[in-house]
């Protein structure tokens, strides 16, 4: 007997056909002094595009009045829909839950913070109707602090870019447009909306960049500190990795294993022909130590590789997923 799994929905084939054009989808943790002017100018900006549209807030678990406040507005909004997590999760999952409920074609994120400027929506989306699958935001006048925010966000959007190849001025703003099929193909763990970008390309999207305006937060604190240069710094480790190797894990485990065994092969080859040929004692040699280091964690690194590609057989075939994503299918005959 199959079960409902929240992976099934996200496979582009089974997903419900869109009944909006647009799913606005924001977090918010104790954000209770922003909600109601963001949901007043985001309704404003919505109705001035004339298509069908949803707001679908996540409460991430606030413990102020955010919760009481969303739902007031609930009362006073048709068009919203509040997600109340029972704790707080993250920005996130709590991005992922909006995700899942969204029934828009496109789908809209922003800070819950009034930071963004929803007036720049609609821009947004002219520019993904040039022929983007997701359109990021580009804070160019960012009005934050220098040194706690600007300089640590540019040392990261480049190193990000580099790595990732996904070259973007701005990973940290919030406010991007994405077609909502390839936010199916995607999964969201831990901090890794930040990658969302990078993520998208990674399942074959197409991406786009439009310098948007910033204001200064007003209202509340922000959620985070410095901390998360490193955060990001591991996240970053994870996100090269299932971009590059996440179906060949042991191409890249298995040549280290290779490299590091085979120095450590040579290096006790090369003392053992000293031992047996010309008698040099091993006991006071510490290149002995190094070889059997270098030759066991050879090993180590071979047996991940190896343990690597059951893992990823395992993930794709108990729920046969393809490691593909499909754009569309064009059959002959048919207009
Ligand atoms: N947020 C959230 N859960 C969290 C932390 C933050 O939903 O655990 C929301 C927060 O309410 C805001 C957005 O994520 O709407 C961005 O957070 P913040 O403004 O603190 O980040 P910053 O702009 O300072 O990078
Ligand atoms: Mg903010």
């Amino acid at each position: 007997m199959s079960h409902p799994d929240v992976r099934d929905r996200r496979r582009s084939d089974q997903a419900p056909p869109a009944s909006l054009a647009f799913s606005v989808v924001i977090p918010v943790y104790n954000e209770e002094d922003n909600v109601r002017p963001l949901l007043d100018s985001l309704r404003d900006v919505m109705e001035s595009l004339g298509q069908p549209y949803e707001l679908i807030v996540v409460d991430d678990g606030s413990t102020d009045k955010t919760r009481a406040r969303l739902r007031d507005l609930t009362v006073e909004m048709p068009a919203l829909r509040v997600v109340q997590l029972r704790t707080n999760f993250g920005q996130t999952a709590a991005l992922a839950a909006g995700f899942d409920i969204a029934r828009g074609a496109l789908v809209i994120t922003l800070d819950g913070d009034g930071q963004n400027d929803p007036a720049d929506i609609p821009r947004l989306v002219d520019k993904l109707k040039e022929g983007y699958d997701v359109v990021s935001g580009w804070r160019h006048d960012r009005q934050d602090p220098l040194w706690s925010r600007r300089v640590p966000s540019r040392v990261a959007n480049s190193l990000i870019s580099f790595i990732t190849g996904v070259h973007l001025h701005d990973y940290g703003c919030a406010l991007k447009v994405y077609r909502r099929e390839i936010l199916q193909d995607v999964a969201l763990y831990g901090e890794m909306h930040r990658f969302l970008p990078a993520l998208c390309r990674w399942v074959g999207a197409t991406i786009g960049e439009l310098p948007v305006g910033h204001f200064p937060r007003r209202l509340g604190a922000s959620k985070y500190g410095l901390g998360r240069m490193v955060r990001v710094l591991l996240d970053l480790l994870t996100v090269k990795f299932l971009m590059s190797y996440w179906t060949r894990p042991i191409q890249i485990f298995g040549l280290l294993g290779l490299v590091l065994g085979g120095l450590g092969s040579a290096v006790g080859g090369v003392l053992s022909y000293q031992k047996i040929f010309h008698e040099v004692g091993l006991a006071n040699r510490p290149l002995l130590l190094l070889a059997v280091l270098l030759v066991l964690v050879g090993f180590q690194f071979i047996s991940i590789g190896l343990l690597g590609e059951m893992l990823v057989r395992t993930y794709h075939e108990s729920q046969r997923k393809p490691v593909y994503t499909v754009r569309e299918i064009l059959s002959g005959g048919q207009s």
